[in-house]
């Protein structure tokens, strides 16, 4: 069997047509949706994040404006700019560029973000009511992530899956989705991989989604004759960028299976611009 492979600009563009048409609406009622983005020092890959955000929201009719703050700069001044945006009513996304430097702890800047500002699902407001089973502005590459699931048209309910990775952002929420839904659902993390019982799990997944940012962690071998296959990863090995799913061999396995690139990472993208449309709605009653 070799995989479908899934498209995942084709599924971030179907999005987008959606949310242009939403964002004509409300042009037409004088509500103008609007992101800011703030980020701290000179990383090379977050000035191609802000690079790419800029276009995709440009593209579709979202103001895009970006913050430089400098390297040194203070956890409290970031704080009080962010009170600022939170106060500003032409404001109606904020996103913290990652990673920011070690002086300062990204939890106690996005717990500043008004929740109905915070696009980005971070805040300890918007964790919770993925929690309740109640998502409203959820983290984004989570949300991808049950996006790209339900594309196969899979009915969820009872099936078996496997997070492998239980970061805050990608693979708790994830995990929760999925209970949502009535997935039976086995989180994996460093220590089931050091008691190398990584093989056992994933061997079981109907539906596997990996998370790690460890190339080719998750041998094709493992992989379940039929599986869904979602590959969060990036990684860049001899100039190239791969997943942590060990692509050739598992998509001769799997059902569907994302490529990296060009399967999650457009969808985060499409979703971000989806939750600063909702944002916008939501701040405007
Ligand atoms: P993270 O915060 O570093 O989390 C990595 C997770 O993997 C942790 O839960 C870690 O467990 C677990 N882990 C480490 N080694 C393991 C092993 N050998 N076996 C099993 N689990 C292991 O990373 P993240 O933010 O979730 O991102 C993960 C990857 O996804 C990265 O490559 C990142 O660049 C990529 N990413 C892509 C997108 C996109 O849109 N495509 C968005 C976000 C992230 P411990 O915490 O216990 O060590």
């Amino acid at each position: 069997m070799s995989a479908n492979i899934i498209d995942g600009a084709k599924i971030a563009n179907n999005i987008k047509k959606r949310l242009r048409q939403e964002i004509e609406l409300l042009k037409d009622k004088g509500i103008f949706p609007s992101l800011v983005a703030i980020q701290v020092g000179e990383n090379p890959d977050s000035k191609i994040y802000t690079r790419s955000q800029r276009k995709s929201c440009e593209k579709i009719g979202i103001e895009y404006k970006l913050h430089q703050f400098k390297e040194d700069v203070s956890s409290k001044e970031l704080e009080k700019f962010i009170e600022e945006l939170n106060e500003d009513r032409k404001v109606n996304g904020i996103i913290i560029q990652m990673p920011l430097p070690s002086h300062l702890d990204a939890f106690t800047l996005q717990r500043r973000i008004n929740p109905l500002k915070d696009v980005e699902g971070v805040s300890p407001a918007n964790m919770g009511l993925v929690v309740y089973g109640r998502p409203v502005l959820a983290p984004c590459t989570a949300m991808a992530v049950m996006e790209i699931i339900k594309s196969t048209g899979i009915n969820l309910y009872g099936k078996e899956a496997v997070m492998v990775g239980h970061s805050d952002i990608v693979g708790k929420p994830v995990a929760l989705l999925l209970l949502k839904e009535f997935v039976t659902t086995s989180v994996c993390h460093i220590a089931t991989g050091e008691r190398g019982k990584l093989p056992h799990y994933v061997k079981e997944a109907e539906i596997l989604i990996v998370a790690v940012g460890k190339a080719n962690l998750i041998k094709g071998e493992w992989v379940k004759e039929g599986a869904i296959v979602i590959d969060v990863g990036i990684n860049r090995v001899g100039g190239k960028i791969v997943g942590d799913v060990e692509f050739e061999k598992a998509k001769e396995k799997a059902s569907y299976i994302t490529p990296v690139p060009g399967g999650v990472g457009p969808v985060t993208t499409a979703i971000l611009l989806k939750n600063t449309v909702e944002a916008t709605k939501l701040q405007s009653g």
